[in-house]
């Protein structure tokens, strides 16, 4: 038997596009009885650094996470890391490669989005994205970018009514915001993952909506590739498709994780820690944790 059995691993901070706190989320799994947690955000770790601090006094068991954008033969892809060495310096240079990547490519995005009008795109998405960091309008920290802000600056400069429009005609995927030429390759991503003596985890499969061929042809290249597992219980997963994806588990000889990959508590996102759970032949990638 598993010690856990309320456990999330895919959430995010305001350090990403989440809009809650380390601490307002540590407090919020508390609150939802969550007993393992891992704060996934996207590229970046200073998060889980003040969750884990302050989870001492919490009935929370908080453990590193990341979710590593990545691209395999020309589809994004999200590598979510487990349970590894936030000491080590590999990790470091991991985060500046991929802080160097997403600067490269939010001046890319901001370049497209200002050929269909939209203007001062980089500085009014990074203001959105400071404002949600709580930090003062004038404060010149270096904040993340994601496709999330660059939504919401669309829509709070008047060119489109919602963020759902943004990603729909300019953001989503295959429209001109979607740039994913700076991206590391799948493979670099899970062997960072791994030697940092992490868990690499495929995030959210449904999200590439790929044919079962292609699907597996991705499973093959990440398990040849050294991943461990991949996300069955999804957010934004409908229950009756999670026992496809736990025997895709068994096919490839795959662990099995649980997230919600919650943003924040309005919104089209699942609840922190309210998730169904594993298909009963899964192997729970917590297992020996
Ligand atoms: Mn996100
Ligand atoms: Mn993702
Ligand atoms: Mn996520």
């Amino acid at each position: 038997m598993n010690r856990y059995t309320a456990v999330d691993l895919h959430c995010h901070t305001n350090h990403s596009d989440g809009s809650l706190s380390p601490l307002e989320l540590l407090a919020r799994a508390e609150q939802q009885g969550v007993e393992l947690l891992a704060i996934t955000d996207h590229d970046e770790v200073s998060g889980v650094r003040e969750a884990i601090a302050a989870s001492a006094t919490s009935s929370v068991r908080v453990i590193s996470g990341i979710e590593l954008s990545s691209v395999w033969n020309g589809v994004g892809i999200h590598i979510v890391g487990l349970n590894f060495d936030l000491d080590s310096p590999l990790l470091d240079e991991v985060l500046d490669y991929q802080r160097n990547a997403r600067e490269s490519r939010s001046l890319k995005i901001a370049e497209r989005l200002g050929r269909i009008g939209a203007e001062d795109v980089l500085a009014g998405a990074s203001a959105i994205a400071r404002r949600k960091r709580g930090l003062p309008a004038g404060s010149d920290q270096i904040v993340q970018l994601g496709r999330p802000h660059f939504a919401d600056y669309l829509v709070e400069s008047g060119v489109v009514e919602s963020r759902e429009m943004a990603f729909r005609k300019y953001l989503g995927a295959g429209k001109p915001g979607d740039v994913k030429s700076h991206w590391p390759e799948m493979e670099v991503a899970i062997g960072w993952i791994k030697a940092l003596g992490g868990t690499a985890v495929l995030a959210h499969p449904h999200h590439y909506k790929m044919t079962n061929t292609r699907l597996r042809k991705l499973l093959a290249a990440f398990v040849a590739g050294g991943g461990d597992a991949m996300e069955v219980v999804s957010g934004s997963l409908p229950r009756h498709k999670m026992p496809w994806f736990g025997s895709l588990c068994g096919e490839f000889g795959l662990s099995a994780s649980a997230g919600s990959d919650f943003h924040a508590p309005i919104g089209p996102w699942c609840e922190l820690g309210k998730l169904a759970p594993l298909p009963g032949e899964c192997e729970p990638v917590w297992a020996q944790w």
